[in-house]
């Protein structure tokens, strides 16, 4: 239902717990984050999932000592799989190296989640989301490279998607793409923004790049990547917000 990301410098959780607040008006049943911590070798993802409202994640949040300056978040409102904690996303691989939030519904999930399975794949939820998270498990063992992973794994995927990938090995990578479900990104003083619901990101920038279908953009702290669907980099509209809240 709500996703946001933010990779820069400043302490990621704070910025995340508030975009999803802001988001809470749409309603949704569970919400969680996944923030990068540790470098190097040490290198891993924390995932935290709460059902019910943000106040609770939130307060779990304010208990952990996260410097991490790079991480993804999500209010969901089910379509599969029952509220709980297990079906909240963000939902990560086997190897728990990648991590992904999505919004909308993967109309042939079942197919997918079967041949994956057949492949070795372990799924941990009962949601169509999961399988978007392995399908880019197994792009990445050949690939090595988060956005062009995600972009493959899109190409398995028929239906609606509005999705946020980060990964282990790739520290302050925001993989971002989309398909008839909203997506917003922003570049502000202090890092690069991902949401869908431009109320999400307004305090750290106004100028704003409303996502096509087909397009995906790479986020790091220095600044967005946009792509198409072939790879080829290209240049995004940028919409001006000039409404307050
Ligand atoms: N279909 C996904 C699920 O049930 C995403 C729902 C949403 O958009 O929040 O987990």
């Amino acid at each position: 239902c709500g996703i946001v990301g933010y990779t820069g410098s400043d302490i990621a959780k704070n910025i995340l717990v508030t975009g999803l607040k802001r988001m809470e008006y749409r309603g949704y049943d569970s919400s969680g984050v996944a923030l990068e911590v540790g470098e190097g070798a040490a290198a891993h993802l924390d995932v935290i999932r709460r059902v019910g409202k943000v106040a609770g994640l939130e307060s779990e949040l304010s208990n952990i000592d996260s410097d991490a300056t790079c991480g993804i978040g999500h209010t969901r409102w089910a379509t599969h799989g029952k509220p709980s904690v297990v079906n909240a996303h963000p939902h990560t691989s086997c190897d728990g190296r990648i991590a992904i939030v999505h919004n909308g519904i993967i109309e042939n999930f079942a197919e997918l989640r079967e041949e994956l399975e057949g492949r070795g794949h372990h799924f941990k939820s009962e949601t169509d989301t999961e399988v978007f998270a392995h399908l880019i498990e197994e792009a990445y063992a050949e690939a090595h490279d988060l956005m062009a992973s995600v972009r493959e794994a899109c190409t398995h995927v028929v239906g609606a998607y509005g999705l946020a990938a980060v990964c282990a090995d790739e520290p302050g990578v925001i993989a971002v793409a989309r398909k008839d479900s909203p997506i917003v990104v922003g570049a502000g003083e202090t890092g690069a923004y991902v949401a869908s619901d431009v109320i999400a990101l307004i305090d750290a920038t106004r100028d704003v790049v409303v996502l096509e279908d087909g397009q995906f953009a790479k986020l790091t702290p220095a600044g967005v990547e946009y792509t198409d669907e072939a790879g080829n980099v290209i240049e995004p509209k940028v919409t001006h917000i000039d409404w307050d809240l």
